[in-house]
């Protein structure tokens, strides 16, 4: 295997460092993406692992801290640039977006875009210098503190069908019961997210890993993370870069349309539907949280399934803002979602 260039460093093969990829200049100075480059002994593909773009979802910079400690760049085929921190200023403020008045300020939004705002060349330096040398990807988004993700995506409609379908294969290789239907050229997300600027620009096939989330205790988020190490290892396999067997689902949930059920108001998230009832079905007109005012204690607002579906993310009892995370309801009404059996 050459030896890896990033951002005017070079890695010799077989080795591991950190490099600081430059972003831009900001008042208290630098802003810069450090990315762990694990570089491998032996020929194979480079992979690009995105955590973090959205500043509040710390759980996955812990994935990768496994990961890393895990991997052996001895035996390692390809390489791995693992981005513990895509969106170092939002996580500054524990927040999703860059808080700085930016006309575009989701990095998950921003990819491609002209301006200079920091969102704009967070995710510029991601595409220039990771991005341009990768040859699959996988992003990370996991529930924020009170939230919990349970889904692995992949996108059904890039330009060229060749990447939409190595994109599946990695999807499934991942080997999480949940397998999501993303579609770029309609809907909320666009070409301009991680997985549709990475496909549409540059060709490369992703998935986005969404498994597990913040404020569940210890254990259960143990947990989580061996699922995630789980699936990055079959990926990885399924590319060549490991040995080993990669993990088959006998029986999935695939999921096209779903719905996102958030609350109206914000305040005191009380649930009724748990994490327990998770991959299971909810009836339409179910009441699943009710909302407290944390100062008047009355109930603000109910949320109710609005249609009858299958649950896969959940929330436990969390303070939210209107239209915060609560609950994703993958819809049973749309004729195409269905668990596929091997
Ligand atoms: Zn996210």
């Amino acid at each position: 295997m050459p030896e890896i260039q990033l951002a005017g460093t070079r890695v010799q093969a077989g080795t591991h460092q950190v490099v600081h990829v430059p972003v831009a200049h900001d008042l208290t100075g630098p802003v810069t993406i450090p990315t762990h480059v694990v570089a491998g002994a032996h020929d194979g593909p480079t992979l690009l692992l995105l955590s973090m773009l959205h500043g509040n979802e710390w759980f996955s910079a812990l994935i990768l801290r496994e990961l890393v400690a895990r991997l052996d760049p001895a035996t390692l085929r390809g390489a791995v640039l693992a981005v513990p921190v895509a969106n170092p200023v939002a996580f500054l403020t524990d927040s999703r977006c860059i808080l700085d008045n930016a006309d575009e300020p989701d990095a998950n939004r921003t990819f491609g875009g002209p301006y200079q705002w920091l969102s704009n060349q967070v995710t510029r330096a991601i595409a220039d210098h990771l991005m341009r040398q990768s040859h699959a990807i996988i992003d990370y988004h996991v529930g924020g503190w009170g939230a919990t993700m349970a889904d692995v995506s992949y996108v059904t409609d890039f330009t060229r069908a060749d990447v939409s379908s190595q994109s599946r294969a990695m999807a499934l290789a991942y080997g999480f019961p949940v397998v999501h239907c993303l579609t770029i050229h309609s809907g909320l997300r666009g070409p301009r997210t991680s997985l549709g600027y990475a496909g549409e620009q540059f060709g490369i096939p992703g998935i986005v890993a969404e498994v597990g989330g913040l404020g569940w205790g210890v254990a259960r988020e143990a947990e989580w993370i061996e699922q995630n190490l789980t699936g990055t290892v079959g990926v990885m396999r399924h590319l060549g870069m490991l040995d080993g067997e990669v993990p088959s689902l006998s029986r999935y949930l695939e999921v096209h349309d779903y719905w996102r059920v958030g609350p109206k108001a914000g305040g005191y998230l009380e649930p009724l539907v748990d994490l327990d009832r998770q991959l299971t079905e909810v009836a339409p007109g179910e009441l699943m949280a009710r909302i407290v005012d944390p100062q008047t204690f009355a109930v603000v607002d109910e949320v109710r399934c609005p249609g009858r579906g299958v649950l896969f993310y959940a929330c436990r009892a969390h303070m939210v803002r209107p239209g915060g995370w609560a609950y994703g309801v993958a819809s049973l009404e749309d004729g195409r979602t269905r668990w596929v059996t091997a």
